[in-house]
Parts: C-alpha cells; structure tokens; sequence
C-alpha cells in the first residue's frame, strides 16, 4: 500500500481534524511573517479560532523563501557593521 504524505493539522481549540484552514494574510506584518518564518495562518472552521502553524514542505517556494531570508540576514549583518564603524 502506498503511503501518502498528509499533512493533518488539528484544531488546538476543539481538536477537530481537518477544520482548519489557510487564511489569506490581514496586513504586511503577517505576509513578512509568511515569508521569513514557514508560518501559515490557519482558522477553524468549527470554533473559529486562528492562529499560525509552521509550515516546512521543501518546495521550490520554500527554497526561495530561505535565499529571500538569507538574503535579508546578509543585509541585517551589512547593516550592523556599517553602523558599528560609523560609531567607533
Ligand atoms: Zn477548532
């Protein structure tokens, strides 16, 4: 029998099995949290609750997501020595 790769989220509400569902991103807070970090934002269908679940599927999509979060950390650390220097 082949096995298939099911991702199956439970509500941590009600604890009910395949209630929960992607929501699109309310502000750019949320999408920037989206893209760095492998969260989704999930609801509940059944109890309404909502609240963000991680999210790691190596995909295309996730591998651009890791080199947009490289290259952030590129900046971050480019930024940081810059002012370091400007300060000493
Ligand atoms: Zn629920």
């Amino acid at each position: 029998m082949a096995q298939k790769i099911i991702r199956r989220f439970k509500c941590p509400s009600c604890a009910g099995e395949n209630t929960l569902r992607k929501t699109r991103s309310r502000n750019s807070k949320e999408k920037l949290l989206q893209l760095v970090a492998f969260l989704n934002n999930y609801k509940c269908r059944k109890c309404g609750w909502r609240g963000w679940k991680i999210n790691i599927t190596i995909d295309a999509k996730a591998v651009k997501k890791i080199v947009v979060y490289l290259f952030l950390v590129v900046i971050a650390a480019f930024v940081v020595y810059n002012l370091l220097k400007l300060v000493v």
